[in-house]
């Protein structure tokens, strides 16, 4: 940055949150984010990592704190591109922390009452009634011999959604 600088190119920095290191997702294979035939994706393109994952969000605070420190008054920088583009190659991942994460936000939605979901998914329909949220598994639209319930596949829409806000929320207010 300093070379260009002197060429009078300024710089804009993004954070690798996107792309971690391969020694990472070596040591942590089960960050990896899981396609719907349950294959976990592999290194060597970006957004394989699950921004789900309690762990892959730590190391990412732990990066880009770590940048912000270092180049923060650093003339040659002139901006910060920050990962904007989540889930847009891929949008669902059927991974542990979501499956877990899932069946939270579902406790959430419905007051904690396993009752109140099935009445708003019509779990009467094919013996799809829960009783508790630790069953609920997530709907996979592709790998079932019919279609699956809408409610539960809206509801897993809803719940990816909110969870990269909240991922962006959390990322910036987090003092961690
Ligand atoms: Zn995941």
């Amino acid at each position: 940055m300093a070379s260009l600088k002197a060429q009078g190119i300024d710089s804009i920095l993004c954070t690798p949150t996107a792309t971690p290191p391969r020694w990472l997702t070596a040591e942590h294979p089960e960050w990896m984010r899981v396609d719907i035939n349950d294959v976990p994706f592999t290194h060597g393109t970006r957004q394989h990592c699950c921004t789900n994952n309690p762990g892959f969000r730590a190391e990412s605070r732990r990066i880009t704190r770590a940048m912000a420190e270092a180049f923060k008054d650093d003339a040659a920088v002139i901006g910060w591109q920050t990962d904007n583009e989540l889930y847009c190659h891929v949008e669902e991942c059927y991974c542990e922390s979501c499956q877990v994460g899932f069946r939270e936000w579902l406790a959430l939605r419905y007051d904690q009452s396993i009752e109140k979901l099935n009445h708003a998914w019509g779990t009467l329909f094919w013996s799809q009634q829960y009783d508790d949220f630790d069953q609920v598994v997530i709907p996979k639209k592709w790998r079932q011999p019919a279609p699956c319930n809408p409610s539960a596949l809206l509801d897993f829409r809803r719940f990816l959604s909110d969870s990269v806000t909240a991922l962006s929320a959390r990322t910036g207010g987090d003092s961690a």
